[in-house]
């Protein structure tokens, strides 16, 4: 029997202006994938990460598809994939007829390892798809380098990083004074990449029920994603289709939902940050939970608050889930390393995702949590050391 569950791990803010916004879409009529909200969500999603494009999508899995495909990368090419992530980033890669080639994560950040990541560069390497794992930013300095070295696109998935900020040192050729200028300053994480994915799942940051985004500044490139999401039709006529595109429309309800979500990020993502806050103070004596690395150069949103379970901590990762579950407290496992999944299986090792994706978990990280919430939670597993 399955027990009732008084923390979820997730759960969606809606109590914005989403049931107005949403209101005028079935009062206006316009509920397909034409309406004011589309642009108006695309406009400030843009405006929210810094770049000059946004592109709304049906899901993050096809903004991923979608990125990739306008890029121009397909059948015969390499495309680089931690084998630590959700299962769409890899499936997105193969959708396009390229081959996903994995790649270990790294001790300090669960993301990418730079340095495996160039062990795994052959001709036939084109791009390289960046997670930022559970909200935290991989590390982008040294992939961009690593980009540039060896001429691969970066395609960030920030499925799960809304708002996350990196510190760069970005060097800007001023061209009166033909002088160069190092510029220090925090950049959101999707402004990086030739293009980044974003995903409004309802467990997402903000959510719009099902949807995605592409930004870039790349003008070429968000024109020629506006018109294969919208089955490749020529913008200036009608029925032409100079190629096959797909159907990847957003919904002008979806977006709608999607506008007033990002009224109320800031507070969300404060909100995210105080949580992780109190539970890295709670548990910071307990011997053999370790939480996710941090670092002074990045700014994590903690789309899930996430801890490593070992020795000398009593239970396993799984022992202790079982237990938070009989409290009514749901938790989640990290995911399995992609090497180990039917589709993608390989024998080679990787022993840094392995490990994670054995002695990680998640805990819940809703925006709605409450502090003594928190108390229950870090009291049910402290219980046990
Ligand atoms: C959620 C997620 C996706 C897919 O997004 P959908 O909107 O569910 O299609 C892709 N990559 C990562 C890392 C995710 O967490």
């Amino acid at each position: 029997m399955r027990r009732k569950i008084r923390i979820p791990i997730a759960q969606p803010d809606l109590t914005g202006r989403e049931n107005e916004f949403v209101g005028r879409c079935l009062s206006s009529s316009w509920i397909s994938s034409k309406g004011a909200f589309i642009t108006n969500f695309e406009h400030s999603f843009a405006s929210f990460i810094g770049t000059r494009y946004a592109v709304a999508t049906s899901n993050g899995t096809v903004a991923l598809h979608l990125a990739i495909t306008a890029l121009g990368i397909g059948f015969g090419d390499e495309v680089l994939v931690p084998d630590l992530t959700f299962v769409a980033t890899a499936n997105a890669v193969t959708y396009t007829g390229a081959t996903p080639v994995l790649v270990d994560i790294e001790k300090d950040t669960w993301c990418i390892s730079p340095v495996e990541m160039e062990k795994k560069i052959t001709r036939r390497t084109k791009a390289v798809v960046v997670v930022h794992l559970y909200g935290r930013p991989a590390s982008m300095a040294k992939i961009a380098e690593l980009a540039k070295k060896y001429d691969l696109k970066v395609i960030e998935d920030a499925a799960e990083a809304h708002g996350a900020e990196v510190f760069v040192t970005s060097h800007k050729s001023l061209k009166k004074r033909k002088a160069r200028k190092e510029k220090e300053e925090w950049r959101k994480i999707g402004s990086i990449g030739d293009a980044s994915c974003f995903s409004f799942y309802g467990n997402k940051i903000i959510t719009t029920g099902e949807g995605g985004m592409v930004t870039t500044n790349n003008k070429m490139l968000a024109q020629k994603m506006r018109m294969l999401k919208d089955h490749g039709q020529d913008p200036k006529r009608h029925y032409y289709h100079p190629v096959i595109g797909f159907n990847y429309r957003m919904t002008n309800i979806e977006a709608a939902i999607g506008c007033a979500q990002l009224e109320r990020i800031h507070s969300f993502l404060r909100k995210r940050a105080s949580i992780a806050q109190t539970y890295s103070k709670l548990l910071q004596s307990v011997a053999g939970i370790t939480p996710h690395p941090r670092n002074s150069d990045e700014r994590s949103v903690y789309w899930m608050y996430s801890i490593l379970i070992d020795k000398p901590y009593p239970l396993t990762r799984n022992e202790l889930m079982k237990n938070l579950e009989k409290d009514g407290i749901e938790s989640r496992p990290f995911f399995y390393p992609l090497h180990t999944l039917p589709p993608y299986l390989l024998k080679d090792t990787f022993p840094e995702s392995s490990y994670l994706s054995d002695h990680g978990m998640n805990l819940p990280t809703s925006t709605s949590l409450q502090d003594n919430e928190i108390r229950w939670i870090v009291s049910r597993i402290r219980r046990w050391a």
